[in-house]
């Protein structure tokens, strides 16, 4: 099997750069020149140093490739809480899932659910068949935008491997007035299946039954990683992050 990347920087001498930042945030060129030669325990980290753990925002959508992420968070910064974006139309397996991996490591969710009376005009109308887009801005992207208000830096669990946009992506990105921080981003598949196994991490109840990817339940169908995601449409990201729908065949 093959080994984790080399670690060829000592990520405890990287604090003191940070400190010298004085609380400003360094400029996206310098951040990723400093995380990318890290391995991705390092750069979580290392995050710490250059940002305040409030500042920090972590989503999980509870999916197929989950646990990896709240488990390293656990081991690495069990304080840091999690938000749960509730589309309300979760499969009732991952809300089990979610209970069980907050269980397991002992997570602080918070979960972020849409306006009730667009999120019941989509349901009424099944945005989700003829304006999926829309449907996802009402149900994931606008709740989700006083949130980030709230931070500078969004970790998430992107990793290359899973779509060509997303490997387009570096460690970090700047998307408007947020930084994006992908410390799996160059994380391949096969150490990823092998990470997963080694540490015993549960799989979502619907992977044995063929679903790769795993998101509402109107937009997710079974199939080998993301292909079953919006099936059909055209669609592959749900617009999460500004300029996710124009880049998506990049
Ligand atoms: S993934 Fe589908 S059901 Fe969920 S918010 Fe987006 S369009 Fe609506």
């Amino acid at each position: 099997m093959k080994k984790e990347k080399q670690i060829v920087q000592n990520p405890l001498v990287e604090p003191a750069k940070a400190l010298q930042f004085d609380g400003q945030v360094p400029d996206v060129d310098h951040l990723n020149e400093v995380f990318t030669p890290l391995q991705y325990r390092e750069r979580i980290h290392l995050l710490y140093a250059y940002f305040k753990e409030r500042e920090v925002l972590v989503t999980s959508s509870f999916g197929a490739n989950a646990a990896f992420l709240l488990f390293l968070l656990h081991q690495l910064r069990p304080t840091q809480r999690v938000h749960f974006i509730d589309t309300t139309y979760h499969f009732r397996e991952t809300l089990e899932y979610k209970r069980e991996l907050t269980e397991r490591f002992n997570l602080t969710v918070v979960d972020v659910l849409p306006d009730l009376q667009q999120n019941a005009l989509t349901a009424e109308e099944q945005w989700w068949s003829a304006h999926p887009r829309l449907c996802c801005t009402i149900n994931k992207v606008a709740p989700l935008e006083p949130v980030k208000a709230r931070h500078r830096v969004w970790l998430s669990g992107l990793m290359a491997y899973q779509t060509p946009f997303r490997a387009g992506l570096r460690v970090f990105e700047k998307q408007g007035e947020m930084l994006k921080f992908h410390p799996l981003i160059d994380l391949e598949e096969a150490e990823f299946l092998y990470q997963f196994s080694a540490n015993e991490l549960p799989r979502h109840p619907l992977e044995r039954l063929g679903y790769g990817s795993i998101g509402c339940t109107h937009c997710t169908e079974q199939g080998e990683g993301r292909e079953g995601r919006w099936k059909g449409s055209g669609k592959t990201e749900c617009g999460l992050h500004p300029g996710y729908f124009d880049r998506k065949t990049t």
